[in-house]
């Protein structure tokens, strides 16, 4: 039966950005965004010029809806980017990439954030051998994320690889794709990180 997932596809419209929140769909041409960029509703088409707030807002907007963080979440972790050494937003964006749920992401062992957030809950990861069930448990440099052995050999885990498995994986990752173990090699560089989020906006938006 065709289902239409117009509702996700929805936040990317809005957000004038692609946000990668239906899995292998996104990388096809259904994707909505493709289809129809302009923002949904009736007027989408015609928005009008927004202002420097709303840039900002939609930019903070963005981010949260692209590595799916709640917004006290999101906040706490301006909070902590703020206080580390270097630029705010390089930080924000290196803490909700060094997510376990985003990292899971990143490796193709989950066709989606929000999946991976699903599949780290049901406790199908290890880190460093310790089984982790905290979507935002945040990683570290060295640290080594595994499959647990019961779902490792499961359909589903087959089926993500198959869909999965010819993804790229970043460079400051380290995937053994033969026995589905991975290492954060560092964590990453604005450089890195492979997305359009303008940072800069974010920074501006709290430090209003
Ligand atoms: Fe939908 Fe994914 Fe395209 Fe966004 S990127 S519009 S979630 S298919």
């Amino acid at each position: 039966m065709a289902r239409y997932t117009d509702a996700v596809c929805r936040m990317c419209r809005r957000e004038g950005a692609k946000l990668f929140l239906k899995g292998e769909r996104c990388y096809s041409d259904k994707c909505s965004f493709t289809r129809r960029p302009n923002a949904p509703g009736q007027h989408g088409a015609n928005r009008k010029k927004v202002s420097e707030y709303g840039t900002q807002l939609r930019e903070k907007q963005k981010a949260r809806r692209y590595y799916g963080i709640l917004e006290s979440q999101f906040e706490g972790y301006f909070e902590l980017a703020d206080r580390q050494e270097g630029m705010t937003g390089e930080n924000l964006l290196r803490i909700c990439e060094s997510r376990l749920d985003n990292v899971v992401y990143r490796l193709g062992l989950a066709t989606s954030r929000a999946e991976a957030r699903q599949l780290v809950v049901h406790a199908h990861f290890t880190v460093n051998g310790k089984k982790v069930d905290i979507p935002s448990y945040l990683l570290k440099a060295g640290d080594v994320i595994g499959v647990r052995e019961k779902f490792r050999g499961s359909d589903k885990m087959k089926a993500i690889t198959e869909t999965c498995g010819s993804r790229p994986v970043p460079m400051w990752l380290d995937m053994n794709r033969d026995t589905l173990e991975a290492k954060v090699v560092h964590l990453p560089n604005r450089e890195d990180i492979e997305s359009d989020i303008q940072e800069l906006l974010i920074v501006e938006y709290y430090s209003r």
